[in-house]
């Protein structure tokens, strides 16, 4: 199984053969970018000392009261709009269950009437994914094991940090539409684009606050009901859930291949040994006990606040997308590095700034990365690939001019001029091929005899004669013409 394809191809035992499709569901936590918590006025910050950003609220005091944090709501309609779910009325429940580092022994969550519901999600490649739902609730405290390698089971003692806890947190829910590993990891970098874009979230993977669990399945293709499915934890890193899915569905099809069948678990990855381990057998919904929190009224935004937020959201990576590749006559899978490196409003002005559209894909996606791209001129950047077309500049020079009018600024044909880039006149470079054939007799010969391993050679000599300001299709064509060819 490659990560690109979603099915496998198995020999079973009496040489017939089934397809096996992999089905992900993914479960995205993602800490909203807050000044302060869910419920309480704690500052909501990574790495603050430890249990310094707490109250009675947040540590579950008894007789202390949950406040409901507008900035959260406004941040969770924003990101529901972006994914054109409907926003409706919704509702706080308590989730119980027991962890060290959630006081209260229940969390604040939603549960059968969420804020955000039936979305979906464009990704680069066109294809869409279903947003089930994407709720509101509260995050955990954090507990550190000391000792033995961090897990809980070999641990000298534990820490809790309840800087974490109350921090508030949207839950995006996908449909069970993703097929792949390789898909997955789209699903995750283009939600992750809309997170910023929107500003509902920072979704940094590295420091926590945006986490990522997969729900993993297979089935015979072409069947429509859903094989039994694991819960894969522990996603730290878009290239580790790649890996986790890819595993588990290779675990899933050998079992059921055996005649085996699949339990439903969570189960843990393990970067280290590249495997899945078994967590604890999967909890069901009844399990959490869930009741109406009775502390807080139902959240129901109003229409004027609803349109408020439509209106203020920036047009999204999709739309952008489609927006640069409909200008560039490219399709939008092809532009979408040029959207995520922010360059496609640069490319968009030197458009219409009379700039050469394949040019400026190719600058903005191989030119400019990495580059502070934001002071470069769109109209010097257009005069630029003009140059280029008209033959005046080779790629090598058009790079060099290009850096230089990053670091300085500056008008293009000035910088050619200043760097020794004048276009060579036909005559000049034709004398030039002709010193280098006479300088080769030998090269020449085998060149005209058909070798053609001896043209970079020539194109090489030419460019060092002319110190680079031949242009490489121009000398291949002269040679061409000197072979009678
Ligand atoms: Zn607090
Ligand atoms: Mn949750």
């Amino acid at each position: 199984m490659t990560a690109t394809q979603g099915t496998a191809t198995e020999r079973t035992g009496a040489g017939s053969t089934t397809e096996w499709e992999t089905v992900v569901g993914l479960e995205v936590h993602c800490e909203l970018a807050t000044a302060t918590k869910l419920f309480c006025g704690c500052r909501n910050a990574f790495g603050d000392e430890p249990n310094t950003n707490v109250c009675p609220v947040c540590l579950g005091l008894p007789g202390s009261l949950p406040v409901l944090n507008r900035q959260a709501v406004e941040l969770a309609m924003r990101l529901g709009e972006a994914l054109g779910c409907t926003v409706r009325p919704s509702l706080f429940h308590r989730k119980n269950y027991f962890y060290p580092d959630m006081p209260k022994d229940y969390q604040i969550s939603q549960y059968d009437q969420p804020i955000n519901v039936d979305g979906f999600l464009e990704l680069p490649d066109g294809s869409r994914v279903g947003i089930e739902r994407a709720h509101l609730e509260e995050d955990t405290g954090k507990s550190t094991h000391v000792g033995g390698g961090g897990r809980i089971h070999e641990a000298d003692h534990s820490l809790v940090d309840y800087n974490r806890s109350g921090v508030p947190l949207v839950e995006i829910v996908s449909r069970p539409d993703v097929r792949s590993g390789e898909q997955a990891r789209a699903y995750v970098n283009e939600l992750r684009a809309v997170l910023l874009a929107t500003g509902a979230s920072d979704a940094r993977m590295e420091e926590g606050s945006m986490r990522v669990d997969a729900n993993v399945s297979v089935r015979p293709a072409g069947s429509a009901t859903l094989g039994t499915r694991c819960e894969v934890k522990n996603l730290n890193s878009t290239r580790s859930l790649g890996r986790a899915i890819e595993y588990e569905a290779r675990r899933q099809i050998d079992l059921l291949t055996a005649g085996e069948r699949v339990v439903q678990q969570t189960r843990h990855w393990d970067e280290a040994d590249g495997r899945t381990h078994v967590l604890r057998s999967k909890e069901e919904a009844f399990d959490y006990r869930y009741f109406p929190e009775p502390d807080l009224v139902p959240l129901v935004p109003d229409d004027a606040w609803r349109e408020s937020v439509r209106q203020s959201l920036p047009v999204l990576p999709a739309e952008r997308r489609r927006r640069l590749a409909t200008a560039t006559g490219a399709v939008p899978g092809e532009v979408a590095v040029v959207v995520e490196r922010g360059l496609d409003e640069l490319v968009l002005a030197a458009l219409d700034a009379g700039g050469e559209a394949q040019r400026l894909l190719v600058h903005a996606e191989h030119d400019l990365a990495g580059e502070p791209a934001d002071a470069l001129d769109p109209a010097a950047l257009a005069a630029l690939t003009r140059m280029e077309v008209a033959g005046q500049l080779t790629a090598t020079q058009a790079k060099a001019v290009l850096a230089e009018l990053v670091a300085s600024g500056g008008d293009p044909a000035e910088i050619a001029r200043a760097k020794g880039f004048e276009a060579m006149g036909d005559d000049a470079l034709a004398a030039a091929v002709d010193e280098i054939i006479a300088a080769n007799p030998d090269a020449w010969g085998r060149y005209q005899g058909g070798d053609a391993k001896v043209t970079g050679f020539f194109v090489g000599q030419v460019m060092k004669a002319t110190r680079g300001r031949a242009d490489g299709k121009a000398v291949t064509r002269l040679l061409r013409e000197r072979a009678g060819a």
